[in-house]
């Protein structure tokens, strides 16, 4: 019986497939009308309701609870709505740039270093063809956007879901921060070939399964980005004295 619930870990960690059980639950939850505080049926129910293993139920729900959508209380089940935390869409009143960095700072690189040790093949194939993309991206936007999928599928060859998850919430926190001139689309795209070559030593570092040069890279990388907003930053509040 539970064997008909069970899943390839391999496949339940897939970046796309751990996407499609998020929505696959948000949209559950959206037919059954639950309001704010009215319980979810048990994990076992959703996992067979849903037809997902318990991992990819817990992951889903630790990203619905990352935003908001649903608490939990430690044995007495999980609730709809928010208790009390803040709830993503405020993450743009309550965070700045230099806290998502501070935060990536604390997770990404021990990512990095899991992802040494347990990703596979695949993924290691899949981040070295990321940084070549973007190595040769053209234009800001594509080459943040390699940017970010390179970090997700790092994370996710991490396999820890709550590590994951709180990966997830900061990259929330980061798109919805109100960025205004410090937005990493206005960083130019010399500044992010650096950060490619960068990338490049990270995944050289995790293809090659040396756990501590990927998270000692993983953390240089992530203190240059909070040097350079730092700089940044800078820079722009001495803009109105120069030009005055
Ligand atoms: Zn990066």
């Amino acid at each position: 019986m539970s064997g008909s619930i069970g899943e390839p870990i391999a496949s339940a960690y897939g970046p796309a497939k751990r996407n499609r059980h998020v929505e696959l639950l948000r949209d559950y939850l959206a037919t059954r009308s639950l309001r704010k505080d009215d319980r979810l049926p048990p994990e076992r129910q959703l996992c067979l309701d849903l037809s997902i293993s318990r991992g990819s139920l817990r992951h889903a729900l630790s990203v619905l609870e990352a935003s908001g959508e649903v608490w939990r209380h430690v044995g007495k089940g999980t609730f709809a709505g928010k208790s009390g935390t803040v709830a993503s869409h405020e993450w743009v009143d309550v965070s700045n740039p230099m806290e998502v960095t501070e935060a990536r700072l604390y997770i990404e690189p021990k990512l990095a270093s899991l992802a040494a040790i347990r990703g596979t093949g695949k993924e290691f194939q899949l981040m070295r063809r990321l940084t070549e993309q973007g190595g040769a991206a053209s234009d800001v936007r594509r080459s943040q956007e390699l940017n970010d999928q390179l970090h997700r599928v790092i994370a996710a060859a991490a396999r820890n879901p709550l590590l994951i998850a709180a990966f997830e919430m900061i990259y929330q926190a980061r798109a919805q921060t109100n960025w205004g001139k410090l937005r990493p689309l206005h960083t130019a795209l010399s500044e992010l070939q650096v950060h490619w070559s960068e990338h490049g030593q990270i995944v050289e570092a995790i293809c090659s399964r040396d756990a501590p040069e990927a998270e000692e890279l993983m953390a240089v990388h992530i203190t240059h980005v909070q040097d350079e907003i730092d700089a940044k930053s800078r820079a722009l509040g001495r803009l109105p004295r120069r030009a005055a």
